[in-house]
């Protein structure tokens, strides 16, 4: 198969949901990207998703342009968690999305999920060596995803270290971690906007902020998720974008974060929905 440029510009998704909220603060624009290594290798007890895992199958392919014009349209908050499946497969193009976003708005706020632990993707970047049994199907999705792979198709390096340092410059939280079904955080009446369900090994990193910080990348700020959602419940939150709020007289952040909450009451109460 000949792959063209085009091509590599895609991003493969699942599905998406629109206000999600469970995903991060507030309510969020949540894309699923397609594929998930661990998930046709070695699933995680409990996966809540098996049905991104497989490369093969039904598809939503969008160019960087058009996710990118899809997330300023539908993320009216401005608010997007990028998951999976393992969104970092598609780091090569997500860095473009981000950067593009970030770009048009700095007030977009990005969660992604991953199972992989921060300091290996850090130190190895994500490599991926093919199985006997893996089908033409998944050297394909690997020839989208991947920064680069050896000439007899045997190796894939899907993300190399300063990529990932490139996209986490863009990445306000980080989830990290596999999922562990025997840590999984309880499904409670708190567990509403701003939290997230998960189990209590993943990490909330700070990826950005800390960056800025230090953009060597040696010193990442971060919360482990169980100890995240007790501080997120004691917070009173931002009515638009879900973040804690400094002062608690204040419904939110900013003019900026009102008026959009102002004009999304206005559009609900006309055309109705969620
Ligand atoms: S929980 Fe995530 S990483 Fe684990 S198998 Fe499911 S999709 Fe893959």
């Amino acid at each position: 198969m000949v792959m063209c440029m085009t091509d590599r510009d895609r991003l493969w998704f699942i599905g998406i949901t629109k206000d999600a909220r469970t995903a991060g603060p507030g309510k969020r624009l949540e894309l699923f990207l397609k594929g998930c290594i661990r998930g046709i290798v070695n699933p995680c007890q409990g996966c809540f998703n098996p049905t991104t895992w497989e490369f093969g199958g039904p598809r939503r392919e969008m160019t960087v342009d058009e996710v990118v014009d899809f997330i300023v349209r539908d993320a009216w908050n401005r608010q997007v968690t990028f998951c999976g499946g393992e969104p970092l497969l598609q780091t090569r193009n997500l860095i473009k999305v981000c950067r593009r976003l970030k770009e048009l708005d700095p007030k977009f706020h990005i969660v992604i999920y991953t199972a992989y632990v921060l300091e290996n993707l850090l130190r190895n970047g994500i490599v991926f060596v093919p199985r006997a049994c893996d089908g033409p199907e998944v050297h394909e999705a690997l020839q989208v995803y991947s920064s680069s792979w050896t000439e007899d198709r045997s190796r894939y390096q899907i993300a190399t270290p300063d990529e990932i340092l490139e996209l986490l410059k863009y990445v306000d939280m980080l989830v990290d971690g596999d999922y562990q079904h025997d840590k999984r955080l309880p499904v409670s009446p708190t567990m509403d906007e701003g939290m997230f369900i998960g189990s209590a090994n993943q990490r909330v990193i700070y990826a950005a902020e800390s960056l800025r910080r230090d953009p060597s990348g040696q010193h990442f700020e971060m919360l482990y998720a169980d100890e995240y959602n007790r501080r997120m419940a004691c917070q009173k939150t931002c009515r638009c974008c879900g973040h804690a709020l400094l002062d608690d007289s204040m419904h939110f952040c900013d003019e900026d974060c009102e008026q959009r909450f102002v004009e999304r009451d206005e559009y609900m109460k006309i055309f109705g929905g969620a």
